[in-house]
């Protein structure tokens, strides 16, 4: 049977028309148009990590992470509070990000290749070095003393991969937030802790008792993370956009002032000759 010409003519315009607009929808679900839709974006964050992400006294979080997203909400959404902040660790971050809990996550996390095979980065804002912390009566000086000592680390976190990998002999003692690790640090089940040195210098501040080794085992570039998926090149694009304006205009120097002034940069001894893998 021959369907006559004009019903074909139709039925191909109908699936035409169908295919137009199946494409509009689809691109109407770019993660940037939905945050434009949604009026506010979903950042997963620290709530362990002064001075990047922390609770503050008043029970809000705080932090040079937190003020750089609400800026990112100003140039997005014409807002500092268009922005709704989720609680992520070293470890469940990557899983906040892939199973699209979270739009983007800022949280002290590093930039390395591994990762990259994960998830998308935007560019560096801030690069930190990973460092070491022990009471200040702590016989350990340096880095080679910590040989034979038990080594407190935030689980999923860099530091963990790299103390592992140079002293693969050694006891690891892993928690899932800072907050555990410094706590174990404090009762004295580990002799020292591995993480950033800004994470250190947040524990620092508060804990006079406590000192951090001159040397730098590793260069930490911090980068947003976003899931690897064509829907969040615009919103990565457009955050490395503010990024740059960001830089340029000086807000994030002002940041860095207001959360990381007590840098001891003239005393520190770097070891690491590139970046983190
Ligand atoms: N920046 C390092 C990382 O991404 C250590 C700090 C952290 O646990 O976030 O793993």
């Amino acid at each position: 049977m021959q369907f006559p010409r004009k019903i074909l003519i139709i039925f191909t315009s109908l699936l035409f028309i169908i295919g137009i607009t199946g494409c509009a929808k689809k691109q109407e679900k770019d993660l940037f148009l939905e945050i434009k839709e949604r009026g506010k974006i979903i950042a997963g964050v620290r709530y362990d990590a002064r001075p990047f992400g922390f609770i503050d006294e008043d029970e809000k979080v705080k932090g040079f992470d937190i003020d750089l997203c609400r800026e990112i909400a100003y140039r997005i959404l014409g807002d500092r509070d268009a922005i709704e902040f989720r609680q992520v660790t070293s470890s469940n971050r990557i899983f906040a990000i892939t199973s699209g809990s979270v739009d983007f996550v800022a949280a002290t996390m590093s930039i390395t290749r591994k990762r990259q095979q994960i998830i998308n980065f935007s560019n560096p804002y801030y690069i930190a070095g990973q460092a070491v912390m022990v009471p200040k009566n702590s016989a350990v000086n340096t880095i080679n003393d910590l040989a034979g000592k038990k080594i407190i680390v935030s689980l999923g976190s860099t530091s963990e991969k790299n103390i592992r990998k140079m002293f693969p002999t050694a006891e690891i003692l892993g928690f899932r937030t800072y907050t555990d690790a410094f706590s174990a640090l404090r009762t004295g089940r580990g002799d020292a802790l591995t993480t950033d040195d800004t994470i250190i210098y947040g524990f620092l501040s508060e804990n006079p008792d406590y000192k951090m080794l001159r040397e730098r085992l590793t260069r930490e570039p911090y980068g947003f993370g976003f899931k690897k998926d064509v829907k969040t090149l615009v919103l990565r694009d457009t955050i490395n956009m503010a990024l740059k304006e960001l830089a340029q205009d000086g807000t994030i120097a002002k940041l860095e002032q207001k959360w990381l002034n007590q840098t001891d940069s003239n005393n520190i001894e770097i070891k690491a000759t590139e970046d983190n893998v």
